[in-house]
């Protein structure tokens, strides 16, 4: 999926650059929260580069401060906590402000026909001077028209997610749909999206970060995929970063948990998902599914987790991919050990055949792994002045001689009687 361009986007949507530098003092981050388990929270309260720390103090060079309104993190309570959200909502808060939705967008109007709600934050008088909680949706429908940007965190926020699976009796959603298509913010953004279940942390962070210093006027508006994905986080798949990979590629294929190899035959769909967990690590490059012994459940994609079921069975696609690097395999891997062999020995060890190392035997090259590397050396070097043997290698050699010998002669010399 070709990346949407800075420079596109701005031509459709937005200045090249958000508000003027020096004229925001502060961003306020407005957390709405849905359908959801807040592992969105954990997630972004564990990243470090940057931190939400860095980000609320205003640590990071150019970038105005952050005074996050979060409901589980939030020291206010009651109104005083809900008192800002009001003046966002009425216009009159006096500072740019995101919105960030957790948890996948119900559809309301379900739970209100059984005169209930689904998730709500705070409460209005109704006209009996009774308390109506307030849903999030219905923040997320009054405030995003004023916000400068609004962030979808977490694979529920952004596609649906688990709520949205099939069975979904809440009618839930993502921001994407439930702002539709032709959703703007009052910069002139679409609905950004990071995903995952739960996203890694870092991502939410950095873009955060990123999104600030457009609005702060230091940075242009990063690169965004048609999905409104950070496109340099989300454009490669899982596989392409795997430290599994080396194994997939000769074809050595996990049974069972516990080993190295390659995990595509017990439900692996790395392949074909884009996310960067594993190079990226869950928390301070740290961890990561494959990093840490599991699998690729496809958490970040809009078809999560219908279109990836059932989990831990392997995807028709492994057959012919795991096949053919089986084959493959097969062949190359034996002819990889023997160079490797090979460039395990000294010139020294390999000439007499034995290798001094009191940890283990290390058996010599036999007679085949002799004849292949011969040949392999001839490949090697061809073309290269520095092929055995070649004048200037000759060289080289006569020189080395004549400076020992001269050296040992001189010793030899100087330590006679
Ligand atoms: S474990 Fe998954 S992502 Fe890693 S190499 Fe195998 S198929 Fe690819
Ligand atoms: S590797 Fe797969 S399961 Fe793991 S976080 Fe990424 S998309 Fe989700």
């Amino acid at each position: 999926m070709a990346a949407a361009t800075p420079s596109a986007m701005t031509n459709r949507h937005t200045p090249a650059f958000g508000l003027a530098s020096g004229l925001i003092t502060e961003v306020h981050a407005f957390w709405l929260a849905g359908m959801s388990c807040d592992g969105c929270s954990i997630a972004a309260v564990g990243a470090r580069q940057p931190s939400v720390e860095q980000l609320v103090s205003g640590s990071i060079p150019g970038l105005p401060p952050v005074v996050l309104h979060h409901p589980v993190l939030a020291t206010d309570a009651g109104e005083a906590f809900i008192a800002p959200y009001r003046r966002a909502r009425a216009g009159t808060l006096g500072a740019p402000y995101v919105v960030i939705y957790e948890g996948s967008v119900a559809d309301e109007r379900i739970a209100a026909f059984h005169g209930g709600y689904w998730s709500a934050m705070g409460a209005d008088i109704d006209a009996a001077g009774g308390h109506k909680p307030i849903p999030t949706a219905q923040w997320l429908h009054d405030l995003a028209p004023g916000a400068a940007a609004v962030i979808a965190i977490g694979t529920c926020a952004t596609w649906g997610g688990v709520p949205a699976a099939a069975g979904n009796v809440t009618g839930s959603m993502g921001v994407m749909d439930f702002l539709g298509k032709d959703y703007l913010s009052a910069l002139g953004l679409p609905v950004i999206n990071v995903p995952g279940c739960s996203p890694v942390g870092d991502n939410f962070t950095e873009t955060v970060a990123t999104v600030l210093m457009f609005l702060a006027g230091v940075g242009p508006l990063p690169a965004f995929d048609e999905l409104g994905r950070p496109a340099w986080m989300f454009k490669k798949n899982v596989h392409q970063g795997c430290v599994r990979g080396g194994s997939y590629e000769e074809g050595l294929f996990a049974k069972a948990y516990g080993g190295t190899e390659c995990l595509v035959e017990l439900g692996c769909w790395g392949p074909v998902v884009q996310c960067n967990i594993v190079s990226r690590g869950a928390i301070g490059h740290a961890g990561g599914c494959m990093n840490t012994g599991g699998i690729c459940i496809g958490c970040t994609m809009p078809g999560f987790p219908d279109a990836f079921a059932p989990f831990y069975k392997a995807p028709p696609g492994a057959m012919v991919s795991a096949y053919s690097s089986r084959t493959v395999g097969s062949f190359i891997r034996p002819l990889r050990r023997i160079t490797q062999r090979r460039r395990n020995l000294t010139e020294h060890w390999s000439r007499e055949r034995s290798v001094p190392s009191g940890w283990g035997h290390v058996a010599p090259p036999n007679v085949f792994e002799r004849a292949a590397n011969y040949f392999y050396r001839k490949l090697q070097h061809a073309g290269s002045e520095f092929r055995p043997n070649s004048p200037r290698q000759q060289q080289l050699q006569a020189d080395g001689h004549q400076f020992i010998g001269d050296a040992k002669r001189r010793i030899e010399k100087e330590s006679a009687p």
